[in-house]
């Protein structure tokens, strides 16, 4: 990670950069502190083996799953399932199939965003013996070039201490890569469907009986779920059915409906009988320091081999002297998909309604990228769509339902993508299922509260944790709540690297902590800074005052 230099003119810019020095690069760091590994991180944390494999006996297996969501996250849980001998798996994703994985359309740029998977991600997959369908799609990103407008063009960094090297892929593609996984070894066991939308969600032992009863009503009996769905084409609406199953994982993002079904179910009002700890809420942060983006390739393939730092596997990353900042990361296909951040109410960016302003206003913010932006891409950028990132918020105390509905992935925790942690995090939340099954010997009774009891409390430090950097630096509160803690963090843990660690963001790189344990180590690392910066200026201030006194008297005397 580079050295934060701080301008105080520009301290937004530096917020924006130093949050992105982690984003996408989300592999292990090098440093290590001495620590006790915890009960809770060996439930969280796995080694990088093969894993998910069906109990001894298997005598609770339910007899049918259900997930909504066929996004990473939901594909990863039925691959988790279907290796631990589940039959009966149905996944509904309201999206349209995506591309083979080795299509010509993943060039497009447009097609998807990327995302960087580090060693929490790159663990969990290769646990699931699925990273070889997935690395041939990826990009290495193995370091980074910057260009700040205090200190113009840096020198290019490669990471040579990671041990794991970032991977980039289109979000899109790895669900591809993951829907082929389980086809080819699982097919017999999981059902994909999409272009159905889960609408409805009742409990059978509350729900009158269906029109038309699942082929395993009679094993699922009054335990399980109703879903009712519809399928879609091109918005037109086909076919609305119902469906039952034993059980149902909700892995359908931020704007989750099963959530939403679970928060008025287990709400005031809902069923009877749920306590405080018991209710399923999602908790919103509030929004301090909002930026949009929008799409930009860059064409850098004519440039490779032409200077120094031109090459097809660096994170670029460069700002402007106005908030804008690029993020740049390369595809499989070599052209690099860039992040264009900026203040929703950014001037620069309104003023852009042409090509001609597009290229005017990259001329001059960012001219070293100026002739690898395409013509066709410059009018695309000045009419595209502008995108929200994703806000801060987690969903808890609980995460589960009875014995039949639980949530996971970006459902129950959602993060700006500054640290490259959604995926990675949500890939994570599967292995901690897997084991909370293999020791409820995968009786979803006792599997679904245990899992409850250890991810929720991770879901909150992670969201919490992070959103304690989300602040506008160009303020009095930014500066006293983001920049300081940095600056502190980086000169004690320069001078007493065996008591204090690195900065809270390269901390939560660190696969070998939770989430949990990665907060309350950075808590621990203020008290101590606190306590040191009061003795010392305690005794400043006395030595100061001594010194005043002896200065006084001196003076009386002549
Ligand atoms: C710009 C950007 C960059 C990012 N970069 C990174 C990164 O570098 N590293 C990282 O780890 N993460 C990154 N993320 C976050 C990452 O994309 C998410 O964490 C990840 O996609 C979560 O996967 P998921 O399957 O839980 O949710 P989603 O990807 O949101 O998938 C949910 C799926 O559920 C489906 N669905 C929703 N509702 C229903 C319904 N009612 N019925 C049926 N289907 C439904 C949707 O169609 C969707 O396919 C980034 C995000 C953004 C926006």
């Amino acid at each position: 990670m580079p050295q934060l230099r701080l301008n105080p003119s520009n301290f937004c810019c530096t917020f924006v950069a130093v949050l992105f020095v982690s984003f996408f690069l989300s592999a292990t760091c090098a440093f290590r502190f001495p620590r006790r590994t915890s009960a809770l991180l060996r439930h969280r944390t796995y080694a990088a083996t093969s894993a998910f494999h069906p109990t001894s006996t298997n005598v609770h297996l339910p007899a049918s799953t259900a997930i909504v969501g066929g996004g990473p996250t939901g594909l990863f849980t039925a691959l988790m399932l279907a290796r631990r001998g589940y039959q009966n798996i149905t996944v509904y994703d309201r999206l349209p199939r995506p591309d083979d994985p080795s299509s010509p359309t993943w060039g497009n740029p447009y097609r998807s965003y990327n995302l960087g998977l580090g060693a929490r991600g790159q663990i969990a997959l290769r646990a699931a013996d699925a990273w070889e369908s997935i690395e041939p799609f990826c990009a290495q990103a193995i370091g980074r070039k910057d260009w700040t407008p205090e200190q113009g063009e840096r020198p290019e960094q490669i990471y040579t201490d990671r041990e794991y090297k970032t991977q980039v892929i289109q979000r899109d593609r790895i669900a591809s890569c993951l829907l082929g996984e389980l086809e080819r070894k699982h097919g017999n066991q999981v059902s994909v469907w999409h272009s159905v939308e889960c609408v409805g969600l009742t409990w059978l032992d509350e729900a009158t009986p269906g029109p038309e009863a699942s082929p395993s009503s009679a094993e699922i009996g009054k335990k399980g779920v109703r879903l009712r769905l519809h399928r879609q084409c091109e918005g037109q609406e086909l076919e609305q059915w119902t469906t039952e199953a034993r059980w149902v994982v909700g892995a359908d993002g931020v704007r989750s409906a099963l959530r939403s079904a679970l928060e008025v179910k287990t709400g005031p009002g809902g069923h009877q009988g749920q306590t405080q700890k018991e209710r399923v809420r999602t908790i919103k942060l509030p929004e301090r320091n909002e930026f949009v983006y929008k799409i930009l390739p860059l064409d850098l393939r004519p440039k490779y081999g032409t200077g120094p730092g031109w090459r097809p596997d660096l994170n670029y990353s460069a700002r402007s002297k106005g908030e804008v900042t690029i993020e740049a990361l390369p595809t499989r296909e070599g052209i690099y998909v860039g992040v264009v951040l900026f203040r929703p109410d950014s001037s620069a960016m309104a003023k852009i309604q042409s090509k001609e302003d597009a290229r005017e206003f990259f001329a001059g913010s960012f001219p070293q990228f100026l002739d690898v932006i395409r013509e066709e891409d410059l009018a695309r950028f000045s009419t595209g769509p502008t995108f929200r990132l994703p806000s801060f918020s987690y969903c808890g105390p609980s995460i589960f339902y009875r014995d039949n509905t639980l949530l996971l992935g970006d459902c129950i925790h959602s993060v700006k993508p500054y640290f490259g942690l959604g995926l990675n995090s949500a890939l994570e939340d599967v292995m901690a299922l897997d084991k909370c099954l293999s020791e409820s010997e995968d009786d979803v009774s006792k599997a679904l509260p245990l899992f409850s009891s250890r991810t929720a409390p991770q879901a909150k430090a992670l969201v919490e944790f992070q959103a304690s950097f989300d602040y506008n630096a160009n303020t009095l509160e930014g500066f006293l709540r983001f920049v300081l803690p940095l600056i502190l963090d980086g000169i004690f843990h320069r001078y007493f690297p065996a008591f204090f660690a690195p900065n809270g963001i390269r901390l939560l790189q660190d696969h070998r902590s939770t989430f949990r344990q990665t907060r309350r180590r950075k808590q621990r690392d203020r008290i101590g800074q606190a306590v040191i910066l009061g003795v010392l200026l305690t005794g400043i201030g006395k030595g100061l005052g001594w010194a005043v006194k002896v200065a006084a008297r001196m003076l009386l005397k002549g």
